[in-house]
Parts: structure tokens; C-alpha cells; sequence
């Protein structure tokens, strides 16, 4: 009986199994259709440093470039004629970066590296035994996939190639299918139901033209999908497979170097971008209606998990958390007491004990989706979130010891000059907590509200990014159907302002290397009838980090001061002077208090509420 190839390719990530295919797999054998999963991107990494792998993993394109060179390029069928030092001289910004980082020369990776790691894919693997070989592709993936499975083909031509992943998601499903003919199926959408009966009607010859998302090549010619597969039954989805994953991490050496991480689902959709999506947000608006797993589903599972791989480092697929994790599912993982560690994207709407919960169920890093310090940009951007919240949260984190992974995003349609040094006043503020990975402009992404109704924002001349022409034919290729990563531009757009954004990046640059050595320090302790507050924060002039200076409050600024640990209105910090048994001397006296305390930079206030800046003096480090 034949058998499916599930085939991972690189630059997936080596810390993680594929969900998509570990699903596939079990969904398969539940239908009793035998398959084996092949991690052929653990392979690549076995044979250079992980390290490397990795770095490369994480940069849009450059994983592809690599391969196209095999595919299209000069060791391939040659129609792309360019080299690295073509992409750097066209791009100078972003990869250039990132290739100064690389531990190896590209083009010894290209010439001596994937040559091997192609013939090996081709000859240890019995493709005979498969009449289908379903490969994913995600991110950095397509190339690698597209040209394993060129060469497939044309040893073995009776085996059915099918492609899915986002990168096939929409137009892009359909332009692989049309510009690769190699490629015989393109599925889009969510393959759990759909990928079975695929199987079935290939193997009894039966059409498939009205299989919902499947797109396919045939004698008569191509045979485009309408649109995606409807969304699955998302509780009927199974635990997915991981074993071949860490039998392949166990066989190249790597289980132990890479710490390899349990991916689980809680959640499809997001429940904020069904209302209202972030405008820059590239959740495919078909996949967006948000629906989740039980906890307690969730739970076993993920317990199931640990025991059979020994493996507690999760990583949470989520686009966000699910609510009923945060009042079912985390204060029983905190109850169980393992140390587990998770990773979760989150929005910064949380409260002060709900982030003291997710640190005890074992939450140690976060995506936060904060992208801005300025309530003008986070409007612009339809974020449903206030700065204020935002800063709280990196406050919050902090406290707790949570890694938190954020972006400062400026270029915003609609954005105003006087944005840009209210937001470099206000991350001055901040530096004694996590800095953000970057601030660069705001990206356009397939699928997001500024690509599907650009004229809303008067955005125009919307074209693929310019490294696409490097590794895709435009002959053979249509880049704009293709393209997942776009550049745009509209009237009065103020990021290449250099007197806006230098200031900005220089910051963020001085940041990000203080924290390294938590040179930084802005911490308060509390005394009888007083509190005392250390800070060396840089917050005018040149950036200069000194010795720490010293504050005390005493009277109603101390006590405003605690009651501000999280956002307070000026009345409820009333209250809680009242509660202390301070009297204020007038009614104004807390309001005036709180914004004495704003003009020092040791609060934050915005619209109406207040926010003590400094960490208490003893946090976990
Ligand atoms: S960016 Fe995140 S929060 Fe915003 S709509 Fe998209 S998934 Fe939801």
C-alpha cells in the first residue's frame, strides 16, 4: 500500500515540529492512511551550524535566495542571473545587516552546502514507496520546497506533488500552481478535513476540481479553486504528531543544542481582528472568526506532550490568548506545579494579577502586540489599546521576570510630525525596561486592511518587495500574485524624515545595549511613611547613564505613588489617599500631586489615568 510523504523543508525553524503536518499525520492515520513525516530542514541543520541555520530562518527571503540559486540560478536552470552582492547593493538596509551577522560566507552555503544536503534528500529517502508528497511551506520555505519537489518529479513522476501552508494561501496558491509545473495540487486554507479526502480521490482517481481550496493541475489543463477549504472543525482536531520530528533531532545530534520547543494550538482566529483587525494585521480575513480549545483539553494535551517527548518548553500558536485559558487553563498549570515553561503572543489589555498568573502557570516570554508608545499611532492603527496599557505591561512583565518581544513601528498613515518626539519623550521614560527589538516602519503584508483597501488610507504604488526579482524569474513569475511582502508609499509619509526617525533609532540602539548589562536602574522601595526611588534613566541631553539618583516621597506624593502602580484615574487615587488616611490640603491637592510627579518623569499620564514608571526595588532579575 502506498504511503504520503509529509515533507518539512528549510528554513522552518529547527526548534519546532510543524503543527500543520504533525496534524496532517495523525488526522491520516485516523482516516487509516499511512504516513511518514520527513524534517528535511533538521537535515540542513545537522549539516551546518545550528546557529547559522537559525539566523537565517529568521530573515524574509534570504533562506529563499539561497535555494533559488539552485532552482533558477546559476546551478539551476538559470534564467535568475544575480548574486549576493547584487541583493546588497540593491537593498543596502535590512539583509545587509543581517548578513554581517552570518558565521559563514552565503555563497559557500550555496556552492558546498545545499548541493549535498539536495543529493541527500533525494537518496536516503525511498520516494518510490509514496505516491504523494504533501509539502508545507510557511515564511522562509517556498524555494526549498519548490525545488526538492522539481526534483522529485522528474526521478519519480508518478508521484503527486501537493502544496499548503500560508505561502500558498489566495493568489499565491494559485501563481505556484500556475508558474511551477511540477506542482500538481495547491491547497489553501486548512487542510485537517480536506487533506484525507484528497488523498482518497487521488487514489481512486476520482476529480478533484470541487474539493473546497484545491486547486489542480490536470490533463485538461488548471483547475482553480473558488476560494479557501472552510475553516475545520477545530474541535475535532487532534493532538499532533511530533515523533518523527524529534527522532530526526535525535539522529543529527541536535535534541540537546537547539532545545527544541512543544508547539499547541489553544486558538484559531483572533477575537479583537474579528471585530476590528489591527490595519496592518496579515490574518488571512477567512481564517480570522476566533475558536478555541478547551482548557481542559488544552491541558491534557499539552501534559500528553511532556511525557511523551520529554519536552516542557511550549511555544503557543496563538495569534492571541484565549480568555478562558487565562481563567480555566493558567491557574491550573500554576496548581500542577510543573516546571513548564510557555511562550504566548498576547494584547496588553491584561490586568496586574492576570500577568502574575501567566508567570506562575509557567509563561516566561510574550509576544506583546504593543508596536506603539503614542495613542495617536495606536488609533491610527485600530490597536483597541491605550500606551498607557501598553507600558504597563512592560512594567508588569518586568516584575514578573517575563521576556517580553515588541516592536516600535512608526510610519503610520494618518501619522503627524509631533508623533514622533512625543514618542521618543516617552520611550525616555522607559529604558529601564525592556527595550523593543527594532523600530523600523510599518510593514504591508498580504491580506492586511492596508493591502486589501489601500485607497481608504490614499496609499499607492503597491509593489512586491524589490527582493523577490532576486529570487523568482519576473519573467516566469508573477510577482505580484506571488508576493506575501509589499512595499507602499502615500502622500505625506514622514518616515524617510531623518530629523524625525534618527532620533528614534539612536535611542532604540542605546537602549537595547544597556539593558544587555541592565545598566540601567529605576526602582522605588518603600519606608515607614515614605518611599525612596533610585533611577539613572538618560532622559534629556545625550545618552549618559550615571550613578543613580536618589528621590524620597513622603505624604500624599508617596501614597499617590503606590496607588499608581497600575493606571488610576485621579478620583480612584482620591480614594485610596482617603483609604491611607491622608487629607489633602484642597480638593485639587492628589491632581496636583499626580502631575508634579508626571513633569519629574516619574510617572506617565495619559488620557485621564496614571502610571507609576519604576520597578519595585526587589524584583526577580
Ligand atoms: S495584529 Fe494580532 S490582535 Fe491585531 S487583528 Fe491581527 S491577530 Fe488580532
Amino acid at each position: 500500500m502506498p504511503r504520503v510523504a509529509l515533507v518539512c523543508m528549510p528554513w522552518a525553524s529547527v526548534r519546532r515540529g510543524s503543527l500543520a503536518l504533525g496534524i496532517l499525520k495523525r488526522v491520516l492515520r485516523r482516516c487509516g492512511l499511512a504516513s511518514d513525516t520527513h524534517y528535511l530542514n533538521v537535515r540542513l541543520a545537522g549539516r551546518m551550524h545550528a546557529g547559522l541555520y537559525e539566523s537565517i530562518s529568521n530573515v524574509t527571503l534570504l533562506g529563499d535566495w539561497l535555494f533559488a540559486q539552485h532552482l533558477f540560478g546559476a546551478f539551476g536552470s538559470g534564467e535568475l542571473a544575480n548574486s549576493l552582492a547584487d541583493i546588497t547593493r540593491a537593498e543596502g538596509r535590512g539583509i545587509l545587516a543581517v548578513l554581517d551577522q552570518l558565521p559563514a560566507d552565503a555563497d559557500a552555503i550555496v556552492r558546498n552546502i545545499l548541493p549535498a544536503f539536495l543529493d541527500d534528500c533525494l537518496d536516503s529517502i525511498s520516494w518510490g514507496e509514496y505516491d504523494i508528497a504533501g509539502f508545507t511551506s510557511t515564511f522562509v520555505q517556498h524555494t526549498a520546497s519548490l525545488l526538492l519537489a522539481r526534483r522529485i518529479k522528474a526521478r519519480w513522476p508518478a508521484i503527486r506533488i501537493v502544496m499548503g501552508g500560508s505561502n500558498l494561501a489566495g493568489p499565491m496558491g494559485r501563481e505556484t500552481l500556475r508558474a511551477f509545473p511540477w506542482i500538481d495540487i495547491v491547497l489553501d486554507g486548512e487542510g485537517d478535513e480536506i487533506f484525507p479526502r484528497l488523498v482518497r480521490r487521488l487514489r481512486s482517481g476520482q476529480p478533484l476540481h470541487d474539493l473546497p481550496g484545491v486547486s489542480v493541475r490536470d490533463a485538461d489543463g488548471l483547475h482553480m479553486a473558488a476560494g479557501p477549504a472552510p475553516l475545520a472543525a477545530f474541535d475535532q482536531v487532534p493532538i499532533p504528531d511530533f515523533s518523527d520530528f524529534f527522532d530526526e533531532l535525535e539522529r543529527r545530534g541536535l535534541r540537546d543544542r537547539v532545545r527544541p520547543r512543544l508547539l499547541y494550538e489553544g486558538a484559531r482566529g483572533c477575537w479583537w481582528g474579528e471585530k476590528s483587525p489591527c490595519t496592518f494585521c496579515s490574518q488571512n480575513g477567512q481564517a480570522m472568526p476566533f475558536r478555541a480549545k478547551a482548557p481542559r483539553r488544552l491541558r491534557r494535551e499539552m501534559r500528553a506532550q511532556a511525557r511523551r517527548h520529554d519536552c516542557f518548553d511550549f511555544e503557543a500558536v496563538d495569534n492571541v490568548l484565549d480568555p478562558r485559558q487565562l481563567r480555566e487553563l493558567m491557574p491550573r498549570l500554576a496548581r500542577d506545579r510543573h516546571d513548564f515553561k510557555l511562550i504566548y503572543d498576547l494584547r496588553t489589555t491584561l490586568t496586574r494579577r492576570q500577568v502574575a498568573l501567566l508567570r506562575a502557570a509557567g509563561v516566561r516570554s510574550v509576544e506583546a502586540g504593543i508596536e506603539s508608545l503614542h495613542d495617536g499611532v495606536l488609533r491610527l492603527m485600530r490597536k483597541g489599546t491605550t500606551a498607557l496599557q501598553n507600558v504597563q505591561m512592560l512594567k508588569w512583565c518586568a516584575e514578573e521576570g517575563i521576556a517580553v518581544t515588541w516592536h516600535l513601528l512608526y510610519g503610520i498613515p494618518g501619522e503627524r510630525p509631533e508623533f514622533y518626539p512625543e514618542t521618543l519623550a516617552c520611550a525616555r521614560r522607559l529604558t529601564h525596561l525592556q527595550p523593543p527589538l527594532k523600530a523600523g516602519r510599518v510593514f504591508m503584508q498580504r491580506f492586511s486592511p492596508y493591502f486589501q483597501n489601500p485607497s481608504r488610507w490614499d496609499i499607492r504604488h503597491i509593489h512586491p518587495q524589490r527582493l523577490y526579482r532576486y529570487v523568482y524569474p519576473p519573467e516566469q513569475v508573477r510577482l505580484d500574485e506571488l508576493a506575501f511582502h509589499f512595499e507602499w508609499d502615500w502622500p505625506g509619509r514622514l518616515s524617510d524624515e531623518p530629523g524625525l526617525v534618527a532620533p528614534l533609532q539612536d535611542l532604540v540602539a542605546d537602549w537595547r545595549a544597556a539593558y544587555r548589562d541592565r545598566q540601567v536602574c529605576f526602582s522605588w522601595r518603600r519606608g515607614p511613611g515614605s518611599v525612596e526611588l533610585l533611577d539613572n534613566r538618560p532622559l534629556d541631553g545625550p545618552w549618559r547613564i550615571d550613578e543613580p539618583r536618589r528621590t524620597v516621597l513622603k505624604g500624599l506624593p508617596a501614597v499617590v505613588w503606590e496607588a499608581c502602580a497600575e493606571a488610576r484615574t485621579v478620583r480612584t487615587v482620591a480614594a485610596a489617599a482617603a483609604a491611607a488616611g491622608v487629607r489633602p490640603d484642597t480638593p485639587d491637592a492628589v491632581g496636583r500631586a499626580l502631575d508634579d510627579l508626571v513633569r519629574r518623569d516619574l510617572m506617565m499620564a495619559s488620557r485621564g489615568k496614571y502610571l507609576s514608571l519604576a520597578l519595585p526595588w526587589d524584583r526577580p532579575l
